[in-house]
């Protein structure tokens, strides 16, 4: 299947609340789900019979919008979470949380993951000291995440720590902005992950 390319906020009206997909727009009564609290389209007023199933596919839909992932990727994260010990649920998340273009974001170096994905992509990023342009590389604890010397200076870095001054950077992760670097402390719990989502309702899903 081909990567969403439409608006990102109807992404959010489809799933009935705000996954933060655009950065300082989020943040403003300008976001579409403060003014357009309902599902995009014709029926999107209309009220819909909530069954089991639809509510293990639309946390599955979310979280996948979340990350920015694929069914395929997100999939082959869920099988690998479940090859893991320990709750599925919860390793999926850590999963995804270990994501270099999620952690990107989580330092604060990036309004949002797309973004974040892009500066990756584009060599912005190095990883103990070394460029790393695949945003799906997974971070270990230990590792030390920095803006490229080169992307130092770059506009859109720094309107993105400006913004992520009203986010706070999560306990497994440390940000030093001087120096435009943050190292992963542990890899994370749970209750130290604040996406809204029922990680239960997506191994439910996919254990049918
Ligand atoms: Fe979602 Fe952000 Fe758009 Fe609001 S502004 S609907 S949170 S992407």
């Amino acid at each position: 299947m081909a990567r969403y390319t439409g608006p990102s906020c109807r992404l959010c009206r489809r799933e009935g609340c705000k996954l933060f997909l655009k950065g300082d727009r989020c943040y403003t009564d300008k976001c579409a789900i403060e003014r357009r609290d309902y599902a995009p389209g014709e029926a999107g007023r209309k009220r819909v019979k909530e069954s089991e199933y639809r509510m293990q596919l639309r946390e599955k839909q979310k979280t996948k919008r979340i990350y920015g992932l694929l069914e395929k990727q997100f999939h082959h994260y869920y099988e690998m979470a479940n090859r893991q010990q320990g709750v599925t649920g919860e390793n999926l998340l850590r999963i995804l949380e270990s994501r270099l273009d999620n952690v990107v974001y989580r330092l604060g170096f990036a309004k949002s993951r797309a973004e974040a994905r892009q500066q990756v992509r584009h060599g912005h990023i190095n990883v103990n000291g070394r460029r790393v342009d695949i945003p799906s590389f997974r971070v270990r604890p230990g590792d030390l995440i920095s803006v490229a010397p080169k992307a130092r200076d770059m506009l859109v870095i720094k309107s993105a720590l400006i913004s992520s001054e009203r986010i706070s950077v999560p306990a497994w992760l440390e940000v030093d902005i001087e120096k435009l670097q943050g190292s992963v402390l542990s890899l994370p719990q749970r209750d130290q992950i604040d996406s809204d989502i029922r990680e239960q309702l997506i191994v439910e899903l996919y254990s049918k």
